[in-house]
């Protein structure tokens, strides 16, 4: 048993409220360790700290900045073992897969290191006689992030990079179910050379954000988790006249066209619908096959490859494709959903309800579990069911089928997969969403381009990481400039009365 406190000032410090969560191992279901759940008061304090650090940083030039990440990187690679491994224990994925969740977010700190390049403003040399105007990026100043629990690494490295390499400090809350990879990243951020309380890590829940949300000195706040959190956060953070960026939750549909390559799109739709027990923001939860003979021919090709998926802990030294579900309480909530679909008449192709494993009887397992029929007034349509269940929603037409993606209330991915370029394009041009892949069922962009969904997806503007992140952890001042005639009209010989 361990118990995180916070990370103030560059060091562990012990938070004083009565108040803790559980952290789970979900692979066992056993308690592993508690998370104090901070005061609003400790939050307050964090602050003040950290806008007193904010100064200095800010006046560190942003290549001696960028250096921090260079070698925050390094250490990220060296530890790469340890953060993945944290990752796997507290949230359940593989570890490749906890890997893969360090190594996306270590790319976005590879783009920091560029951080000058984007940090530069505008010049314009004589806009008017003699007047020349530029723009500068300024740091914000304390920001905020606030994560979920399905990235433990990727997604605090999302938020911290951009915005601590453009001069801002941070305060990070991160899920209370998986805080302990974040305060590993803090102290590796300290190796690597940033100043003390640059970075604050508040571990918490409601109560802390809530404070975040009405501190008078927090700038901008950068959320993501569920889509009425993100709602909830994005109108509070705005009435307080605060910057906010708040990415919310999913229904991620691909079409597989007829002329689709049928082995390769099921073979993407079980990586994306099943990897991560379905507990990613971009996983694929709808199929939706144009036309019967795809529908019946892309089931056909499904079913044996879903009942071939291998669940297990990420202990595991055979080959196991995915983990458990985060909490006993999101694996009953996903059974619930399952009932739902059966009660509603959907085609239930193979069942991951009631799944046990063996030696592990008290994780949160849920088997994978295929619907097909599924028709958009069902629960399992509506929700965002976040496990490990893939839905099957026919349709006869092209027009159909992106007519369901464009009327979802969610626009984070979608993707589809055909051999013909003209409906690839027509697809990519006109659906409303945000990361749209093209015979690629994950379109998570790479960390040059941004990161962001449409529709309930997301609140407020400006996306992560790449050039828009910057956007947002910095606000630009603009300067007109004119000089008067000054030295170069002449030298003065004689000496002047200084009136
Ligand atoms: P969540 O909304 O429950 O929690 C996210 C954060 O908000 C946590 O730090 C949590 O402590 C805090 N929080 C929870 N309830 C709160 C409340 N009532 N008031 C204030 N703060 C509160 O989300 P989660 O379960 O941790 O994560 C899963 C969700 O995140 C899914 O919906 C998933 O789609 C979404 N997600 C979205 C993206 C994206 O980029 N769009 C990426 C990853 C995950």
């Amino acid at each position: 048993m361990y118990e995180v406190g916070n990370w103030i000032n560059g060091q562990n410090e012990a938070s004083s409220s009565s108040r803790t969560s559980d952290i789970y191992n979900p692979a066992t279901g056993e308690i592993q360790g508690k998370v104090k759940l901070s005061t609003a008061a400790e939050l307050d304090a964090a602050v003040a700290k950290a806008a007193e650090a904010q100064k200095a940083w800010a006046a560190t030039n942003p290549q001696r900045r960028a250096r921090v990440m260079m070698k925050f990187a390094e250490l990220i690679n060296r530890d790469m073992d340890k953060l993945a491994e944290s990752v796997s224990r507290e949230h359940g994925k593989t570890l490749p897969d906890g890997a893969g969740d360090v190594q996306r977010g270590l790319e976005v700190i590879e783009v920091c290191m560029g951080a000058p390049n984007l940090l530069k403003g505008e010049f314009m040399d004589s806009g008017g006689p003699g007047i020349d105007l530029y723009s500068m990026r300024q740091p914000l100043g304390v920001v905020a992030g606030i994560t979920p629990f399905n990235f433990p690494a990727m997604i605090p490295l999302w938020k911290m990079g951009p915005a601590l390499v453009s001069g801002n400090a941070m305060i990070l809350k991160p899920s209370e179910r998986c805080p302990t990879t974040s305060m590993m990243l803090a102290e590796l951020l300290k190796e690597a050379g940033l100043p003390d309380g640059v970075l604050q890590v508040v571990n918490g829940d409601k109560e802390v954000v809530d404070a975040i949300l009405d501190n008078e000195t927090i700038q901008a706040v950068g959320f993501v988790g569920s889509t009425p959190i993100a709602q909830y956060i994005y109108g509070r953070a705005a009435t307080n006249g605060k910057r906010a960026q708040c990415f919310g939750g999913a229904k991620n549909h691909m079409i597989i066209m007829p002329d689709a390559d049928l082995d390769k799109a099921a073979d993407a739709l079980v990586g994306a619908g099943f990897g991560a027990a379905g507990e990613r923001c971009m996983a694929i939860s709808v199929a939706v096959p144009v036309g019967k003979d795809t529908a019946d021919k892309l089931i056909e090709k499904l079913t044996p490859k879903v009942e071939a998926l291998k669940v297990g802990p990420y202990t595991s030294d055979k080959d196991v494709d995915y983990g458990p579900v985060i909490t006993a309480q999101a694996k009953q909530r996903i059974e619930s959903l399952i009932d739902s679909g059966v009660n509603d008449g959907a085609t239930l192709v193979t069942d991951g309800r009631d799944f046990s494993l063996q030696g592990y009887e008290d994780g949160f397992y849920v088997g994978p579990t295929l619907f097909d029929n599924v028709t958009e007034d069902m629960d399992i349509y509506k929700e965002e069911i976040f496990g490990p269940v893939l839905s099957t929603v026919r349709k006869d037409s092209y027009e159909e089928a992106l007519d369901l993606v464009m009327k979802n209330q969610y626009g984070n991915g979608t993707a589809i997969f055909t051999s013909d370029g003209d409906t690839a394009r027509d697809f990519a041009s006109r659906v409303n969403v945000g990361m749209v892949g093209i015979n690629f069922p994950i379109p998570v962009p790479l960390s040059y381009f941004t990161f962001g969904g449409w529709k309930k997806s997301a609140f407020g503007d400006l996306n992560q990481y790449g050039p828009d992140a910057f956007r947002f952890y910095t606000r630009t001042k603009t300067v007109t400039e004119r000089w008067f005639s000054g030295i170069k009209e002449g030298g003065e010989f004689a000496f002047k009365a200084m009136d």
